[in-house]
């Protein structure tokens, strides 16, 4: 296809704003898909995407229109997959800057806005649902013009829900999008924005061709590592993947299959070059994300170890936020310490896990990374509670700290306030958006923000305020790991970093759980939470004799022996702490964060 005609573009917006929905529409009205075919939030391709109505993974599609070529991207809003919008920008010359006219700007359009600005993309401003009773476009049509500094005129008025005025959208998008500028002639370089592991296929890699073409049964060099393939089939995706005879050529999107079935030969960020002519230099790739958050992930059955390890390289091809690296619990057994971006990041990548791959996993409480100064000067970075130093030699602990914004209706100034000063934050200013909405950012701990932070301003806005954070370095905190205890021994996975003045109610909370969840042993057990050598909280579960025989009084022979194998059964599910018998299910209730 000749460069000219081609236009790249990003749908982009606060979570919920409809560009899934506008993706759609612009799937039906191009005829890319067919009436019949059609279903609703048609990109979000995943089980777990549709079941909870989100979209997690950017998509492109390629769509013809008035004879053109348009590549659309529709990407996630959620914060945690900011690294996910910030890599498909870098494939458009164009975003649409979607928001909902009944809802008005949240603090993702405009992290989103502000990554396609950085990005140096051409910006189309657009209202969507207007078809809502509720919507006020003329209203928000204002606030978004003053947003990005345009005319309100300028800015697009349509509805994904019945399509008007997505016609015009797409003209606007030829018009006003600047096609993609390559060399044609020069040596061939992609850049992979994606990748997939496809059981029947191998690796199936996403591209961008910058400058030459990449052609069928053409050998290539991944840059970055040196491996050479060929290639088997090369294509776009339309709504489905299909074989393109001519291969890609200068601004194109598309993919293409190998057959190769290891999953590290296909780096995102990686540049593509033709083996017989290969370019001299990369393309600028991605900065890689820093993980924010990390956890323990383990079995439930130990055999099930080199199939983690297996899912996790998998994984992480169709993620590469994802990081993890082998770590052993004296509780849990053999697992790994994997780092995300967020705690939906998480459950996400968990879920997935246990999804496409069929297993049963642990996964053990969450926390940020420290860094922790000794007073010989020496220093640590934890990654996980239990590496934190005891003793009294520690100088120092520092923590991650946020640039938080904040953006709600202005009556809930002082509720909002309250939330952020319960949690150690400092207020750095306050913005009227419009007389009534109200842009609040403030310094707050991640550690703070990542747990149920997001659900308290919820509900104490009555979902109106929106949330959004950056990292923003870090501070010195008054940190301290609390231990808990089983008859004297620390439990590894249990164990986490808190703030002093939250230490005793982690204490007491996993205690108080703990009982409840360990059965009684034959001899008395008690649960200690503690700080170094100082006990805060204690528990006791009682001694008892266990006699699952008792119940049967002689009676029917076939029913004991059946008890006996349930209590076989039972016993191998259980964890060893010492002498304590601790059944796997109270580790995943312990654990589990609701
Ligand atoms: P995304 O998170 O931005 O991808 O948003 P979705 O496309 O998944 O849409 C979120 C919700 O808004 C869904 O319930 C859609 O049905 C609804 N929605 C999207 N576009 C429109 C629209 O134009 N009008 C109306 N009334 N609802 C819409
Ligand atoms: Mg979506």
């Amino acid at each position: 296809t000749d460069p000219a005609l081609i236009r790249n573009f990003c749908i982009i917006a606060h979570i919920d704003h409809g560009k899934s929905t506008l993706a759609d529409r612009m799937l039906q009205i191009t005829g890319v898909v067919e009436e019949r075919a059609m279903r609703a939030q048609y990109l979000d391709r995943m089980d777990i995407e549709r079941e909870r109505g989100i979209t997690i993974k950017s998509q492109a599609v390629r769509l013809p229109w008035d004879g053109h070529v348009l590549n659309m991207i529709d990407t996630p809003g959620h914060v945690d997959f900011t690294y996910e919008v910030s890599r498909s920008l870098q494939a458009c010359e164009g975003a649409i800057l979607l928001v909902d006219a009944a809802q008005g700007i949240e603090a993702q359009t405009l992290a989103n806005l502000y990554l396609a600005m950085n990005a140096d993309l051409h910006i189309i401003p657009v209202l969507n649902k207007i078809d809502l009773p509720a919507a006020q476009p003329e209203k928000f049509a204002e606030e978004l013009a003053g947003l990005i500094g345009c005319d309100p005129s300028d800015v697009l008025k349509v509805s994904g829900k019945t399509g008007e005025g997505v016609r015009e959208l797409l003209d606007h998008v030829v018009a006003t999008v600047p096609a993609p500028v390559g060399v044609a002639d020069a040596a061939a370089r992609a850049l992979i924005f994606d990748s997939v592991y496809d059981t029947y296929r191998g690796v199936v890699t996403y591209v961008r061709v910058v400058d030459g073409h990449l052609g069928k049964r053409e050998r290539i060099l991944m840059m970055s590592t040196n491996a050479t393939h060929e290639t088997l089939e090369i294509g776009v995706i339309s709504p489905e993947p299909k074989p393109a005879e001519l291969g890609l050529g200068v601004g194109e999107v598309g993919y293409l299959i190998t057959g190769v079935k290891d999953v590290r030969q296909s780096r995102v960020g990686d540049t593509v070059t033709s083996a017989g002519k290969p370019a001299q230099e990369m393309l600028a790739g991605y900065e890689h994300p820093k993980p924010m958050v990390f956890s323990g992930l383990y079995p439930i059955d130990g055999d099930e170890y080199p199939e983690l390890r297996e899912a996790l390289d998998k994984l992480q091809l169709n993620d590469a936020a994802l990081v993890y690296e082998p770590e052993t619990s004296a509780a849990l057994g053999f697992g790994f310490r994997v780092g995300f971006l967020g705690l939906l990041h998480m459950e996400i990548v968990r879920e997935r896990l246990e999804r496409e791959f069929g297993l049963s996993l642990i996964s053990t409480a969450p926390n940020v990374v420290y860094r922790v100064v000794m007073e010989d000067g020496k220093e640590l970075t934890v990654t996980n509670p239990s590496e934190f130093p005891t003793g009294g030699k520690i100088a120092q602990v520092f923590e991650p700290v946020t640039k938080s914004t904040i953006l709600a209706p202005a009556e809930f100034i002082g509720a909002i306030m309250e939330i952020c000063q319960g949690r150690r934050g400092q207020l750095l200013g306050m913005d009227y958006l419009s007389e009534d909405r109200v842009e609040i950012r403030y310094t707050l701990p991640l550690g703070e923000i990542i747990f149920d932070f997001f659900d308290q301003l919820k509900s104490r806005t009555r979902g109106y305020a929106s949330l959004d954070y950056e990292p923003a370095g870090e501070q010195e905190a008054d940190l301290v790991k609390v231990d808990i205890l089983l008859q004297g021994e620390a439990v590894d996975a249990f164990s986490a970093i808190v703030h002093k003045d939250k230490a005793y109610g982690y204490g007491v909370d996993m205690a108080k759980k703990l009982r409840e969840l360990i059965p009684r042993q034959q001899f008395e057990v008690p649960i200690q939470a503690a700080i170094g050598a100082r006990v805060i909280a204690r528990e006791n579960i009682r001694a008892i004799r266990k006699d699952v025989l008792a119940k049967c009084y002689g009676g029917d022979i076939s029913r004991k022996r059946k008890l006996l194998e349930k209590q076989k059964e039972g016993k191998k599910r259980m964890k060893m702490v010492g002498r304590v018998e601790v059944p796997q299910e109270a580790f995943v209730a312990a654990l589990s964060t609701d």
